[in-house]
C-alpha cells in the first residue's frame, strides 16, 4: 500500500534499535519515534478526530515534529505543516483555509495564538476545536495556564496503533505556497505522490540505510521535509535536525555526527563559507560527506565553485516545487554534473517547455518548464480555478523559464514573475547575478526591477560586500557596464549588511521591490 506512515513503520520493524532522530543531546530510536507517533494517533482518535480531518503542526526542527507528523497519518489524517514564524493572523488563515480541526503549536511561536486563559481559537476558525501546545524537551507543565500541552495530553496514550488503511489517491499533505501568484494556496498532495517522491529520492541519491543527514532546512517546507525526513525514514537514515541554521553549528554537527548527506538552499552554502572554520576540520566534514543537495533557489555557479574549493565538497543541484512533491530534476551523481544546470528530470517525470498557449518553443528557446509525472498535485484545496489555471492534461506549468541544452539538461533562466522588462528588453536577475557574483569584492547579490518613467522598469543589484573589499556603487556600476549588454547592466547599486530571506533561506526579493 502507497502510504506515507508506514514508511516509519517499516524501518521501525527492520531497524528497532537504530538511532532515527538526534536533537542536541537527544536520541530517539526508530522504535521510540514510532511508539510516539502511535500515542499522538491515539490522541487523535480520543478526541474524535476522522480519516480525511486535515491537522495543522507548526513547530521547527524537533522530534516532536516527526512525532505529530507521522502521529497525524498514522491516524489517517491530512497533515497541514505551517510555518512557524507566521503571524496569528496568518496562521488563523491557514487554519481556516484548510479547514483543520485540530492544531499542534510550538510554544516559542512568536504570536502565541492565545488568549489570557489560555487558548481561545480564532474566532474565524470555528472548525478547530482541539489545540495543543508542543512545549520543547517535553516538559508536561505548560507555560500557559489552562493550555493543555502535548506531553500531558500523550501521557496516558497507549503506544501501540494500527495505521489507519489508506487509498493511494487519499491526500497526505497539504502544503502552503504562494505558486506564481496571489494568497497562498493549499497544495494537495497524496499519498501516492510522496511515496513515490521518496523512492525516486532513493533511486536518485542512491539509498544508504547507514546515511546521516544534517536537517537544517525547515521541515514545515517540502524541500527538508521529503527530500530529507521522508525519504530519510523510508531507508532507515537517522536525521540530525538544527532548529534554526546557523552555519558553524551546522559544521560542528556535520564533524560531531559524521553526516553523509546535507541539503541546503545555496545561501545556506554561502554561509557555511563564510563561516569560521577554525572550530572544525573541514577535511574531516568533507570525508564522511557522500552528498551535498542543493535545491529551492538558483545556485550560483560562483558559491558552487567555492563550496567545492573551500569545503571540498562538490554541490548536486536539483530542482522541485511544493507542487511537485517535490523532486522533479536533479543532476544525477552517475552522470555529468553541469554548473548552472537544474539537471535532467528524474524517474517517472517529464519536462518540457511551453509558452503562454501551453504550446512547446522551439529548440533553444526560453520556455516555461512544465512538468508530468506521479509527482504532480492533486491540485489546490478548494481552488478549482487555480488548479485548471496550473494543470492541465496532467501537466503543471511551474511559472520558472529555462532553457535545455542538446544533452536534455535544464538551465533555469529565471522566474516568470521576477523578469524585469527594461526599456522593452526582458532582462533576466539570474543571468546579471551570476556574473556580478564574480566580481572579487561581492559576496552575495540580488537584482531587482524598481519602476521607472521613461523604461518602465530599471535594474537595481542589491549587494553584500566581502569583508575589507573597497567598492563604491560607481565603481561597481562601472564594473558591470564593461560586462554586460548596455540593456541589462544594473544602473543603481545598493550596498547592505544582509539580504530579506524567507524562513527557508530563499532571498526574498518581493521585500526588495519598492
Ligand atoms: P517552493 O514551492 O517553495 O519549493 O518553491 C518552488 C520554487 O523554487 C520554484 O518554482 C523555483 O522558482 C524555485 N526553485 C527550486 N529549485 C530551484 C533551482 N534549483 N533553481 C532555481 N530555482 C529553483
Amino acid at each position: 500500500m502507497l502510504n506515507l506512515a508506514l514508511m516509519l513503520e517499516s524501518s521501525t520493524r527492520l531497524h528497532p534499535d537504530r538511532t532515527a532522530v538526534v536533537c542536541g543531546d537527544r536520541r530517539l530510536t526508530y522504535a521510540e519515534v514510532n511508539a510516539r507517533a502511535n500515542q499522538v494517533a491515539n490522541l487523535l482518535r480520543h478526541r474524535g478526530i476522522q480519516p480525511g480531518d486535515r491537522v495543522a503542526l507548526s513547530c521547527p526542527n524537533i522530534e516532536q515534529f516527526p512525532v505529530v507528523y507521522y502521529g497525524i497519518l498514522k491516524a489517517g489524517a491530512v497533515v497541514v505543516p505551517v510555518n512557524v514564524l507566521l503571524t496569528a493572523r496568518e496562521v488563523a488563515y491557514h487554519l481556516e483555509d484548510s479547514g483543520a480541526t485540530a492544531y499542534f503549536c510550538f510554544e516559542g511561536t512568536p504570536e502565541l495564538p492565545l488568549g489570557e486563559t489560555g487558548w481561545t481559537g480564532f474566532s474565524a476558525v470555528d472548525t478547530c476545536a482541539h489545540f495543543f501546545l508542543v512545549t520543547a524537551d517535553d516538559r508536561t507543565d505548560s507555560p500557559v495556564p489552562g493550555v493543555l500541552t502535548l506531553a500531558r495530553a500523550l501521557e496516558r496514550m497507549p503506544t501501540e496503533f494500527t495505521s489507519v488503511a489508506t487509498d493511494p489517491s487519499d491526500t497526505a499533505l497539504i502544503l502552503y505556497t504562494s505558486g506564481t501568484t496571489g494568497q497562498p494556496k493549499g497544495a494537495e498532495l497524496t499519498h501516492s505522490n510522496v511515496v513515490l517522491n521518496v523512492l525516486t529520492c532513493h533511486r536518485t541519491f542512491g539509498t544508504r540505510p547507514h546515511d546521516v543527514h544534517l536537517v537544517a532546512l525547515p521541515l514545515f517546507h517540502t524541500f527538508g521535509q521529503t527530500v530529507q525526513m521522508n525519504a530519510g525514514f523510508g531507508a532507515g537514515a537517522t536525521l540530525v535536525l538544527l532548529p534554526r541554521f546557523d552555519a558553524v553549528t551546522a559544521l560542528r554537527l556535520m564533524q560531531r555526527e559524521k553526516v553523509t548527506v546535507f541539503a541546503g538552499v545555496p545561501t545556506m552554502y554561502w554561509g557555511l563559507l563564510g563561516a569560521d572554520h577554525s572550530a572544525v576540520d573541514l577535511a574531516v566534514i568533507a570525508a564522511e560527506l557522500r552528498l551535498a543537495l542543493s535545491g529551492g533557489a538558483a545556485l550560483p555557479v560562483e558559491i558552487l565553485a567555492q563550496v567545492q574549493d573551500v569545503l571540498g565538497v562538490r554541490i548536486h543541484e536539483g530542482y522541485g516545487l511544493s507542487e511537485t512533491s517535490p523532486l522533479a530534476t536533479f543532476n544525477h551523481p552517475d552522470r555529468e554534473t553541469k554548473a548552472g544546470s537544474i539537471g535532467e528530470p528524474v524517474w517517472g517525470v517529464e519536462l518540457r517547455l511551453i509558452d503562454g498557449d501551453w504550446d512547446d518553443v522551439p529548440a533553444d528557446a526560453v520556455g516555461e518548464i512544465a512538468i508530468r509525472g506521479h509527482n504532480i498535485m492533486k491540485g489546490y484545496l478548494n481552488r478549482p480555478d487555480a488548479t485548471a489555471e496550473a494543470v492541465r492534461d496532467g501537466w503543471f506549468r511551474t511559472g520558472d523559464l529555462a532553457r535545455r541544452d542538446a544533452d536534455g539538461y535544464y538551465f533555469i533562466v529565471d522566474r516568470a514573475k521576477d523578469m524585469i522588462v527594461r526599456g522593452g528588453f526582458n532582462v533576466y536577475p539570474r543571468e546579471l547575478e551570476e556574473t556580478i557574483m564574480t566580481h572579487p569584492g561581492v559576496s552575495l547579490v540580488a537584482v531587482v526591477g524598481v519602476p521607472h518613467e521613461s523604461h518602465g522598469e530599471e535594474v537595481k543589484a542589491y549587494v553584500i560586500k566581502k569583508s575589507g573589499a573597497l567598492l563604491d556603487e560607481a565603481s561597481l556600476i562601472a564594473w558591470c557596464k564593461d560586462n554586460m549588454a548596455s540593456y541589462k547592466y544594473p544602473r543603481i547599486v545598493e550596498f547592505r549588511e544582509a539580504l530579506p530571506m524567507t524562513a527557508t533561506g530563499k532571498l526574498l526579493k518581493r521585500a526588495l521591490r519598492p
